[in-house]
């Protein structure tokens, strides 16, 4: 008895195994007719200046709509996109359709605005990353510096010399640059001092910990001045609320996005927030000795 059932077992754990990588051809299948069939979209979340509390500009976080699985969020199908050739693919989608969202925007009379998108390792370091930026703000005929790009800091272990030089060459442009999830990769400060970005992104999990974790709060306040020290807007992500700002405003964080603002929307909610003067009352964040 005891061996057939472990007989079983083994047909099981077969059987699940196959499935699996059935599952995973079927996804990557149908992730490769993504572009084609339309079903790629970009959400735009908010980025907000947190003296001000006016908008900054936007991330374009993609979304794929697939008529099989629903809504997916990046983490179901980038990973796979990157383990293939399909990144590249998603990555010009990326690149384009944002700059088309930018041109159109700035058509409407929102001249200021600004999108980051994001880039994978893989795009970034395939050397035609340069032309092809080129190329999309001149089709759509947009002010290079309203196109920011977001690189993490894991990058640049792959091949560290290569992901500076495209970033200079970027900057040449007069595209803008972001280290994204910054302190969650394994931070090289000797390679960030020679990032030519413009903005270090302070990851999530720091922000999270900043009401009742000190030690997340001195993360954040130590990564808030080295983004000053290198000349970069520091931007906390991830802040879902008030207190959180209140604390990033404190520590003297610039910008910061998350859920307290918005949560990545579709390009037709973008246009009622770009009419907003601005997206909180920065007298609210002010510590209450200097409200009065
Ligand atoms: P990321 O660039 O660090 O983006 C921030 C993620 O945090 C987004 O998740 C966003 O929806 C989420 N987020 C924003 N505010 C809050 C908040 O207040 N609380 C919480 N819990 N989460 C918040 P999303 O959209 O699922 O994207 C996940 C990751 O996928 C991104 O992390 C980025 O690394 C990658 N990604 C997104 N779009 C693209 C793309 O177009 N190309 C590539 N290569 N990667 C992308
Ligand atoms: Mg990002
Ligand atoms: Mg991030
Ligand atoms: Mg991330």
């Amino acid at each position: 008895a005891k061996k057939s059932e472990q007989n079983n077992k083994v047909h099981y754990y077969l059987r699940e195994m196959q499935s699996e990588a059935e599952d995973r051809m079927l996804l990557e299948k149908r992730l490769r007719e993504a572009i084609p069939n339309n079903e790629l979209v970009l959400y735009y979340q908010p980025q907000v200046d947190l003296r001000s509390g006016t908008l900054t500009g936007f991330e374009a976080l993609i979304r794929w709509n697939s008529p099989v699985y629903g809504l997916l969020p990046p983490g179901r199908f980038i990973p796979i996109a990157e383990e293939t050739d399909i990144i590249k693919a998603i990555g010009y989608w990326v690149l384009y359709t944002a700059c088309k969202q930018i041109r159109d925007w700035h058509e409407l009379g929102y001249e200021w605005l600004s999108v980051a998108i994001n880039m994978s390792a893989a795009e970034f370091c395939n050397g035609e990353t340069v032309v092809y930026i080129e190329d999309a703000i001149k089709k759509y005929n947009i002010p290079a510096f309203c196109l920011e790009v977001e690189l993490t800091e894991s990058l640049s272990l792959n091949d560290p010399e290569a992901s500076i030089e495209t970033m200079h060459k970027l900057k040449k442009l007069g595209v803008r640059l972001a280290i994204d999830d910054f302190g969650v990769g394994y931070s090289n400060l000797g390679y960030l001092k020679l990032f030519p970005a413009d903005c270090l992104k302070i990851d999530q999990v720091f922000t999270r910990g900043l009401c009742h974790n000190p030690e997340d709060r001195a993360i954040v306040n130590t990564v808030i001045q080295l983004a000053h020290s290198l000349s970069m807007v520091a931007l906390a992500e991830g802040a879902e609320t008030e207190s959180e700002a209140r604390q990033l405003c404190a520590l003297g964080a610039d910008r910061v996005q998350g859920y307290w603002i918005a949560r990545p929307v579709p390009p037709e909610d973008v246009i009622p927030m770009l009419q907003k003067a601005r997206m909180f009352d920065p007298k609210l964040l002010m510590p209450t000795s200097e409200r009065l």
